[in-house]
């Protein structure tokens, strides 16, 4: 392929090892078809899909990063409701301590799980675990497996419906977990020669972009280096300020549709809603600084 100025990438990627539904073979084989130039897969606290990926080759045609996107907290002074997730880049997937720290998520995954049925079920909602085990195959299983769950017995028609009514934040099936210090974040990811970047800024609902300005400059001071400015929940408006931003602070700009396939039916590998497009001088920018 030539990678001119129309080549477009995707660089936040969910497959089944997380809440994907597509497996990393047919993530390499999809992104293949869209003529996609570059990807990456993020799976949360994970990196079996990375894994997976490169054991099955990735074609010469598509340029492949592995990737993770970890559930942080945000350093105390910055309250939001929404999660911070950090995206790490080109990492190691074998590093020692990276694997340590994600294993101490995966654990906290599922001490969760049963949290959140036991309070399904004291709703009326009647699913169990093993039903949800079935739901998910090998894969970590996320609130989205839930909703899917609760969407097939009729208790919801959506998934979107599952998380207004019972499983987003702070609704009544809601149970917190664990999640590592963005600090720690950051530094098992760079610990595994990797690229830190903050994942959609705006869905940690801040105030407004001084908010995320300051956490920006707080996450720099740790190692941070990117911001994924290109996002489908981004307006265009929020993604040029992003990209102002990013280059008032010398940070990377990262863009990707987080894929899910049909967890999260309305997006699409690549062009999200139909519009969507990240530019591939991204991915060549974020090379160079490797
Ligand atoms: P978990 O990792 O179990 O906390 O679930 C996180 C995943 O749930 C994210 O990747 C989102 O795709 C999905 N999610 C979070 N909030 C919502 C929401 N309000 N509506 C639909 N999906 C959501
Ligand atoms: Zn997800
Ligand atoms: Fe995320
Ligand atoms: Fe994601």
């Amino acid at each position: 392929m030539d990678y001119n100025n129309n080549a477009g990438i995707d660089l936040h990627i969910h497959s089944t090892a997380s809440d994907g539904t597509f497996s990393p073979a047919e993530i390499l084989a999809l992104a293949q078809d869209l003529n996609l130039a570059a990807i990456a897969i993020t799976d949360h606290d994970t990196v079996n899909g990375s894994k997976e990926a490169l054991g099955i080759g990735v074609p010469p045609s598509l340029k492949f990063l592995t990737g993770v996107e970890i559930s942080a907290s945000p350093p105390p002074s910055f309250p939001y409701s929404g999660s911070l997730h950090i995206l790490g880049y080109s990492i190691k997937i074998d590093d020692p301590l990276l694997n340590k720290t994600l294993a101490t998520l995966q654990e906290a995954r599922k001490n969760r799980n049963p949290g959140i049925i036991g309070r399904l079920n004291s709703m009326g909602v009647a699913i169990s675990m093993d039903e949800l085990l079935n739901e998910v195959g090998g894969g970590q299983l996320g609130r989205p497996h839930i909703a899917r769950l609760m969407v097939k017995k009729g208790y919801v028609e959506s998934i979107k419906e599952a998380f207004d009514k019972y499983l987003g934040k702070g609704k009544p099936a809601y149970v917190d977990k664990y999640r590592v210090d963005c600090s720690r974040a950051i530094e098992v990811i760079l610990g595994a020669g990797g690229i830190p970047v903050i994942a959609h800024p705006f869905l940690l609902n801040p105030r407004n972009i001084e908010d995320i300005e300051e956490l920006v400059i707080t996450l720099k001071a740790m190692g941070l280096k990117g911001i994924e400015v290109y996002y489908p929940e981004h307006s265009p408006y929020v993604i040029s300020q992003l990209a102002d931003m990013a280059n008032r602070h010398e940070l990377l700009m990262t863009g990707g549709t987080d894929f899910h396939g049909s967890l999260k039916p309305e997006i699409k590998m690549g062009s999200g809603r139909g519009n969507f497009f990240v530019p591939y001088i991204l991915y060549e920018r974020l090379m160079e600084s490797i």
